[in-house]
Protein backbone atom coordinates (compact mmCIF):
# COMPACT_ATOMS: atom_id res chain seq x y z
CA UNK A 1 0.00 0.00 0.00
CA UNK A 2 1.39 3.25 -0.66
CA UNK A 3 -0.01 6.67 1.00
CA UNK A 4 0.29 10.19 -0.11
CA UNK A 5 -0.13 13.03 2.22
CA UNK A 6 -0.38 16.34 0.90
CA UNK A 7 1.22 19.05 3.50
CA UNK A 8 1.07 22.55 2.98
CA UNK A 9 3.90 24.92 4.87
CA UNK A 10 1.88 28.18 7.02
CA UNK A 11 3.21 30.67 8.58
CA UNK A 12 3.81 30.34 12.16
CA UNK A 13 1.82 33.28 13.95
CA UNK A 14 -1.74 34.07 14.90
CA UNK A 15 -0.80 37.87 14.22
CA UNK A 16 -2.01 38.52 10.82
CA UNK A 17 -0.67 41.42 8.91
CA UNK A 18 -2.62 42.11 5.79
CA UNK A 19 -0.74 43.61 2.87
CA UNK A 20 -4.13 46.06 1.61
CA UNK A 21 -2.66 46.43 -1.77
CA UNK A 22 -2.26 43.23 -3.26
CA UNK A 23 -5.31 41.98 -0.68
CA UNK A 24 -2.54 39.45 0.68
CA UNK A 25 -1.32 38.14 3.96
CA UNK A 26 1.65 39.59 4.44
CA UNK A 27 4.01 36.73 5.28
CA UNK A 28 7.42 38.39 4.79
CA UNK A 29 9.94 37.20 7.52
CA UNK A 30 7.50 34.63 9.57
CA UNK A 31 8.43 31.25 10.33
CA UNK A 32 6.95 28.47 8.61
CA UNK A 33 5.60 25.24 9.32
CA UNK A 34 3.71 22.30 8.30
CA UNK A 35 -0.19 23.31 8.41
CA UNK A 36 -0.95 21.87 11.84
CA UNK A 37 -4.13 19.74 10.48
CA UNK A 38 -1.38 18.37 8.24
CA UNK A 39 0.93 16.86 10.99
CA UNK A 40 -2.48 14.59 11.78
CA UNK A 41 -2.52 13.70 8.47
CA UNK A 42 1.45 12.20 8.50
CA UNK A 43 1.26 10.66 12.16
CA UNK A 44 -2.05 8.92 10.72
CA UNK A 45 -0.20 7.47 7.41
CA UNK A 46 2.80 6.67 9.41
CA UNK A 47 0.97 4.57 11.95
CA UNK A 48 -0.39 2.55 8.98
CA UNK A 49 3.13 2.04 7.82
CA UNK A 50 4.46 1.02 11.12
CA UNK A 51 0.93 -1.70 11.55
CA UNK A 52 1.09 -2.63 7.88
CA UNK A 53 4.63 -1.81 6.27
CA UNK A 54 3.03 0.53 3.83
CA UNK A 55 5.02 3.42 2.15
CA UNK A 56 4.52 6.60 2.95
CA UNK A 57 5.28 9.74 0.30
CA UNK A 58 4.22 13.50 1.03
CA UNK A 59 3.84 16.00 -1.36
CA UNK A 60 3.54 20.03 -1.59
CA UNK A 61 3.15 22.96 -3.53
CA UNK A 62 4.60 25.51 -3.05
CA UNK A 63 7.94 28.04 -2.83
CA UNK A 64 11.32 26.53 -2.49
CA UNK A 65 11.86 26.86 1.12
CA UNK A 66 8.74 24.44 1.57
CA UNK A 67 11.80 21.84 1.33
CA UNK A 68 12.10 22.56 5.24
CA UNK A 69 8.79 21.47 6.03
CA UNK A 70 9.51 18.20 3.49
CA UNK A 71 12.45 17.15 5.31
CA UNK A 72 10.65 17.44 8.65
CA UNK A 73 7.98 15.42 7.19
CA UNK A 74 10.86 12.44 6.04
CA UNK A 75 12.38 13.36 9.53
CA UNK A 76 9.00 12.40 11.49
CA UNK A 77 8.45 8.72 9.52
CA UNK A 78 7.51 9.69 5.65
CA UNK A 79 10.11 7.93 2.76
CA UNK A 80 9.55 10.00 -0.52
CA UNK A 81 8.92 13.96 -0.51
CA UNK A 82 8.21 15.90 -3.92
CA UNK A 83 7.71 19.86 -3.88
CA UNK A 84 5.82 21.20 -7.03
CA UNK A 85 7.79 24.56 -7.51
CA UNK A 86 7.31 27.22 -9.67
CA UNK A 87 6.74 30.78 -10.17
CA UNK A 88 3.62 30.46 -12.60
CA UNK A 89 1.57 28.91 -9.25
CA UNK A 90 1.81 32.23 -8.09
CA UNK A 91 -2.03 33.44 -7.57
CA UNK A 92 -3.70 30.12 -7.50
CA UNK A 93 -6.81 30.09 -5.84
CA UNK A 94 -7.74 26.92 -3.82
CA UNK A 95 -9.00 25.17 -7.13
CA UNK A 96 -6.33 25.88 -8.93
CA UNK A 97 -3.62 24.53 -6.42
CA UNK A 98 -5.79 21.09 -6.29
CA UNK A 99 -4.96 20.78 -9.96
CA UNK A 100 -1.56 21.45 -9.43
CA UNK A 101 -1.06 18.60 -6.84
CA UNK A 102 -3.27 16.24 -8.35
CA UNK A 103 -0.91 16.47 -11.66
CA UNK A 104 2.21 15.61 -9.02
CA UNK A 105 0.56 13.36 -7.16
CA UNK A 106 -0.16 10.95 -10.29
CA UNK A 107 3.66 11.67 -11.53
CA UNK A 108 5.04 11.33 -8.24
CA UNK A 109 3.77 6.90 -8.54
CA UNK A 110 0.66 4.28 -7.83
CA UNK A 111 -1.09 5.72 -4.53
CA UNK A 112 -3.68 3.29 -2.26
CA UNK A 113 -5.07 6.90 0.25
CA UNK A 114 -4.28 10.08 -0.05
CA UNK A 115 -4.63 12.23 3.46
CA UNK A 116 -4.93 15.56 4.09
CA UNK A 117 -5.57 18.09 6.83
CA UNK A 118 -9.42 19.48 7.26
CA UNK A 119 -7.85 22.79 6.17
CA UNK A 120 -5.08 24.95 5.99
CA UNK A 121 -4.43 27.55 8.99
CA UNK A 122 -4.17 30.13 6.75
CA UNK A 123 -5.76 30.04 3.44
CA UNK A 124 -8.28 27.99 5.48
CA UNK A 125 -10.72 27.16 2.45
CA UNK A 126 -11.18 23.55 3.20
CA UNK A 127 -11.55 22.91 -0.91
CA UNK A 128 -8.49 21.53 -1.68
CA UNK A 129 -8.50 17.85 -0.59
CA UNK A 130 -12.41 17.70 -1.79
CA UNK A 131 -11.44 19.28 -5.27
CA UNK A 132 -8.12 17.09 -5.55
CA UNK A 133 -10.53 13.84 -5.28
CA UNK A 134 -12.63 15.23 -8.13
CA UNK A 135 -9.48 16.46 -9.61
CA UNK A 136 -8.47 12.68 -9.98
CA UNK A 137 -11.44 11.18 -9.86
CA UNK A 138 -11.69 9.80 -6.69
CA UNK A 139 -14.30 8.97 -3.43
CA UNK A 140 -13.36 11.31 -0.81
CA UNK A 141 -14.41 11.58 2.94
CA UNK A 142 -14.17 14.75 5.13
CA UNK A 143 -13.39 15.11 8.81
CA UNK A 144 -12.03 11.92 9.38
CA UNK A 145 -11.55 11.22 12.89
CA UNK A 146 -10.69 7.38 13.17
CA UNK A 147 -9.78 4.90 10.62
CA UNK A 148 -11.59 1.41 11.47
CA UNK A 149 -10.39 -0.58 8.79
CA UNK A 150 -7.92 -0.63 5.82
CA UNK A 151 -7.41 -3.63 3.66
CA UNK A 152 -6.53 -4.18 -0.38
CA UNK A 153 -9.07 -2.20 -2.13
CA UNK A 154 -11.27 -1.32 0.85
CA UNK A 155 -11.74 1.53 3.66
CA UNK A 156 -14.07 1.84 6.64
CA UNK A 157 -13.69 4.96 8.31
CA UNK A 158 -15.68 7.36 11.04
CA UNK A 159 -16.69 10.65 9.84
CA UNK A 160 -16.83 13.48 12.42
CA UNK A 161 -20.22 15.26 12.13
CA UNK A 162 -21.85 17.64 14.48
CA UNK A 163 -23.27 15.70 16.75
CA UNK A 164 -21.25 12.99 16.59
CA UNK A 165 -19.79 10.76 13.92
CA UNK A 166 -21.37 8.42 10.72
CA UNK A 167 -19.15 5.58 9.95
CA UNK A 168 -18.57 5.18 5.71
CA UNK A 169 -16.56 2.53 3.70
CA UNK A 170 -16.07 2.59 0.21
CA UNK A 171 -13.01 1.39 -2.17
CA UNK A 172 -9.23 2.71 -2.61
CA UNK A 173 -8.02 4.92 -3.82
CA UNK A 174 -9.74 7.38 -1.64
CA UNK A 175 -8.79 11.14 -0.97
CA UNK A 176 -9.77 11.50 3.27
CA UNK A 177 -9.05 14.59 5.12
CA UNK A 178 -8.48 14.34 9.09
CA UNK A 179 -9.36 15.72 12.19
CA UNK A 180 -7.28 16.97 15.06
CA UNK A 181 -9.22 14.28 17.13
CA UNK A 182 -7.58 10.95 15.03
CA UNK A 183 -4.07 10.86 16.62
CA UNK A 184 -1.37 12.03 18.47
CA UNK A 185 1.17 13.63 16.36
CA UNK A 186 4.65 12.47 16.46
CA UNK A 187 7.63 14.94 16.81
CA UNK A 188 10.82 14.49 14.02
CA UNK A 189 13.69 12.67 15.68
CA UNK A 190 17.19 14.06 15.23
CA UNK A 191 18.15 11.07 14.16
CA UNK A 192 15.44 11.33 11.39
CA UNK A 193 16.42 15.24 11.15
CA UNK A 194 20.28 14.44 10.10
CA UNK A 195 19.16 11.33 7.79
CA UNK A 196 16.43 13.66 5.99
CA UNK A 197 19.10 16.29 5.25
CA UNK A 198 20.69 14.00 2.40
CA UNK A 199 17.36 13.24 1.06
CA UNK A 200 17.34 14.32 -2.75
CA UNK A 201 13.69 15.79 -3.13
CA UNK A 202 12.89 16.20 -6.83
CA UNK A 203 11.20 19.47 -7.69
CA UNK A 204 8.58 19.59 -10.45
CA UNK A 205 7.74 22.78 -12.44
CA UNK A 206 4.85 23.12 -14.68
CA UNK A 207 6.44 21.86 -17.70
CA UNK A 208 7.35 18.90 -16.15
CA UNK A 209 3.92 18.44 -15.03
CA UNK A 210 2.63 19.06 -18.30
CA UNK A 211 0.53 22.15 -16.95
CA UNK A 212 -1.83 23.87 -19.30
CA UNK A 213 -1.17 27.64 -18.41
CA UNK A 214 -4.72 28.35 -18.53
CA UNK A 215 -5.52 26.16 -15.37
CA UNK A 216 -2.71 27.31 -12.79
CA UNK A 217 -1.91 30.98 -11.03
CA UNK A 218 -4.78 33.63 -11.60
CA UNK A 219 -5.48 32.13 -15.43
CA UNK A 220 -6.70 29.09 -13.82
CA UNK A 221 -8.36 30.39 -10.49
CA UNK A 222 -11.82 31.43 -10.69
CA UNK A 223 -12.02 33.25 -7.32
CA UNK A 224 -10.58 36.27 -6.63
CA UNK A 225 -10.01 37.83 -3.58
CA UNK A 226 -11.35 41.30 -2.94
CA UNK A 227 -10.79 42.13 0.52
CA UNK A 228 -9.18 40.96 3.40
CA UNK A 229 -10.00 42.31 7.02
CA UNK A 230 -8.43 41.04 10.31
CA UNK A 231 -10.85 40.21 12.93
CA UNK A 232 -11.61 43.58 15.31
CA UNK A 233 -9.59 43.89 17.82
CA UNK A 234 -11.04 42.65 21.29
CA UNK A 235 -13.10 45.09 24.11
CA UNK A 236 -10.44 45.03 27.26
CA UNK A 237 -11.54 42.86 29.84
CA UNK A 238 -12.53 43.66 33.49
CA UNK A 239 -10.58 42.45 36.37
CA UNK A 240 -12.79 41.50 39.57
CA UNK A 241 -11.13 42.17 42.54
CA UNK A 242 -11.52 40.71 46.07
CA UNK A 243 -11.37 36.79 47.48
CA UNK A 244 -12.80 33.61 45.62
CA UNK A 245 -16.12 33.96 47.34
CA UNK A 246 -16.22 38.03 46.77
CA UNK A 247 -15.48 37.69 43.23
CA UNK A 248 -18.24 35.17 42.65
CA UNK A 249 -20.70 36.92 44.06
CA UNK A 250 -19.67 40.08 42.00
CA UNK A 251 -19.93 37.93 38.87
CA UNK A 252 -23.06 36.35 39.16
CA UNK A 253 -24.82 40.25 40.24
CA UNK A 254 -23.17 41.22 37.06
CA UNK A 255 -24.41 38.58 34.91
CA UNK A 256 -28.09 39.00 36.43
CA UNK A 257 -27.70 42.67 35.92
CA UNK A 258 -26.75 42.01 32.34
CA UNK A 259 -29.69 39.77 32.18
CA UNK A 260 -27.61 36.94 30.97
CA UNK A 261 -28.06 34.67 34.32
C1 LIG B 1 -7.59 34.19 -5.58
C2 LIG B 1 -6.53 33.52 -4.75
C3 LIG B 1 -5.19 33.79 -5.02
C4 LIG B 1 -4.20 33.16 -4.29
N1 LIG B 1 -2.89 33.42 -4.55
C5 LIG B 1 -1.91 32.77 -3.86
C6 LIG B 1 -0.53 33.00 -4.14
O1 LIG B 1 -0.19 33.78 -5.02
N2 LIG B 1 0.41 32.35 -3.41
C7 LIG B 1 0.03 31.50 -2.41
O2 LIG B 1 0.92 30.93 -1.76
N3 LIG B 1 -1.25 31.28 -2.13
C8 LIG B 1 -2.24 31.90 -2.84
N4 LIG B 1 -3.55 31.68 -2.56
C9 LIG B 1 -3.85 30.78 -1.53
C10 LIG B 1 -3.72 29.40 -2.08
O3 LIG B 1 -4.40 29.21 -3.26
C11 LIG B 1 -4.30 28.53 -1.07
O4 LIG B 1 -3.54 28.65 0.08
C12 LIG B 1 -4.26 27.10 -1.54
O5 LIG B 1 -5.04 26.99 -2.67
C13 LIG B 1 -4.79 26.18 -0.50
O6 LIG B 1 -6.05 26.59 -0.10
P1 LIG B 1 -6.31 26.67 1.42
O7 LIG B 1 -5.19 27.38 2.05
O8 LIG B 1 -7.69 27.19 1.60
O9 LIG B 1 -6.20 25.14 1.84
P2 LIG B 1 -7.33 24.17 2.39
O10 LIG B 1 -8.24 23.77 1.30
O11 LIG B 1 -7.93 24.74 3.64
O12 LIG B 1 -6.37 22.95 2.77
C14 LIG B 1 -6.89 21.65 3.03
C15 LIG B 1 -5.77 20.66 2.92
O13 LIG B 1 -5.31 20.58 1.57
C16 LIG B 1 -3.92 20.35 1.54
N5 LIG B 1 -3.24 21.49 0.90
C17 LIG B 1 -3.70 22.76 0.77
N6 LIG B 1 -2.80 23.53 0.11
C18 LIG B 1 -1.75 22.72 -0.17
C19 LIG B 1 -0.51 22.90 -0.81
N7 LIG B 1 -0.15 24.09 -1.33
N8 LIG B 1 0.33 21.85 -0.94
C20 LIG B 1 -0.01 20.63 -0.43
N9 LIG B 1 -1.17 20.39 0.21
C21 LIG B 1 -2.04 21.42 0.33
C22 LIG B 1 -3.48 20.18 2.98
O14 LIG B 1 -3.55 18.82 3.32
C23 LIG B 1 -4.54 20.97 3.74
O15 LIG B 1 -4.67 20.56 5.08
C24 LIG B 1 -4.56 32.28 -3.25
C25 LIG B 1 -5.90 32.03 -2.97
C26 LIG B 1 -6.89 32.64 -3.71
C27 LIG B 1 -8.33 32.36 -3.36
Amino acid sequence: MRIVVSIKQVPETTEVKIDQAGGRVDTEGLTRIINPYDTYALEEAIRIKEASGATVAVISAGPEKTNESLREALATGADEAFLLSDQAFEGSDPLAAAHILARGIEKCGPYDLIICGRQAMDGASGQVGPSLAEELGLPMVSFVRKIEELKDGYIRVQRMTDDGYEVLEGPLPMVISVVKEINEPRLASLKGLMKAKRVEIPVWAAGDLGLDASRIGPAGSPTKVTKLAPPPPRSGGEMIPGTADEQVKTLVAKLKAAKIL
